[in-house]
């Protein structure tokens, strides 16, 4: 086994923060996280490896953090233009969050290059009220995902406070719901490419993460989640990581997990849908 090698093919994923946080329901703070889950990825603390054995040390292409219009009308637009540009270079891309509200303009930027896409939505809450304090909030955007015909199939995990209206808005917009009731359900999932992964922090335990803005208990673990994303075997195109509220919790402990979540969907999506690397531990 030779590690350089498997560093050298480890290829290129493109990140761009986006720290906007004025659809939030309850608390702002997001809009700090995406400095502070790079700083995590970076921390002396641990190390670039994922844990198939890719070096990742030479695989970001970072575009920096989006400048925010001073005209919230405007972000939007100018979050979906942003998106569409960094695309346009070839590599998957992941955005660093920021409120759960900007998957919607995160995906109408996706929209020229991929047709069909399939999101796998980690969360505990499913997102999908018709109007939260207008339409735009963060508990409202995968209504306006399917909607606007943004993606071929939802299929949304971790769910726990699904009520009776964001019920019926499921089954209206065909959504699959894997709840945290019946968790084991995923087991028999068969997802397709092109896949986006959309990770709102608050799908794991407030054990595992406590730096969020909505405590929902019985969540899932650390572990669970890599798991599921280490076992996915179809080209994965674009990803989010939102609703860390760097404001809930001083210690480093949130940054670290959203760091790790990063650094395996960074390895997921440079394997292509591929096994792991034979042979590695
Ligand atoms: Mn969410
Ligand atoms: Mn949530």
């Amino acid at each position: 086994m030779n590690p350089g090698q498997i560093s050298q093919s480890a290829g290129t994923v493109s990140l761009l923060g986006i720290p906007f946080d004025a659809h939030s329901s309850y608390l702002r703070g997001p809009a700090l996280a995406p400095s502070r889950i790079r700083e995590a990825l970076y921390y002396g603390s641990s190390n670039l490896w994922t844990e198939d054995g890719m070096d990742l040390a030479d695989a970001f292409h970072d575009a920096g953090d989006l400048v925010l219009p001073t005209d919230v009308t405007s972000v939007y637009p100018e979050i979906e233009r942003v998106v569409r540009g960094t695309l346009a270079l070839g590599y998957p891309l992941i955005c660093l969050g920021g409120d759960h509200s900007i998957t919607y303009p995160i995906l109408r930027g996706f929209q020229d290059s991929f047709a069909d896409i399939t999101i796998l939505h980690f969360d505990a809450h499913p997102d999908l009220y018709d109007d939260l304090d207008g339409p735009l909030s963060h508990a409202c955007q995968f209504a306006r995902i399917m909607e606007n015909h943004l993606a071929r199939r939802l299929v949304q995990v971790g769910i726990r406070t699904i009520n009776g209206h964001q019920l019926e808005q499921a089954q209206k917009f065909g959504v699959e719901v894997i709840t945290m009731r019946n968790l084991a359900r995923l087991a028999s999932l068969q997802l397709t490419g092109p896949l986006y992964i959309s990770f709102d922090v608050d799908a794991l335990d407030p054990a595992f993460a406590p730096g969020v803005s909505h405590y929902e208990a019985g969540g899932m673990s650390v572990r669970e989640v890599l798991t599921i994303i280490q076992q996915l075997r179809v080209p994965i195109v674009g990803a989010d990581i939102v609703e860390y509220n760097p404001t809930r919790y001083h210690q480093t402990q949130t940054a670290m997990v959203c760091g790790k979540v990063l650094k395996e969907l960074t390895a997921a999506m440079l394997r292509r849908g591929n096994p792991p690397t034979e042979g590695w531990v």
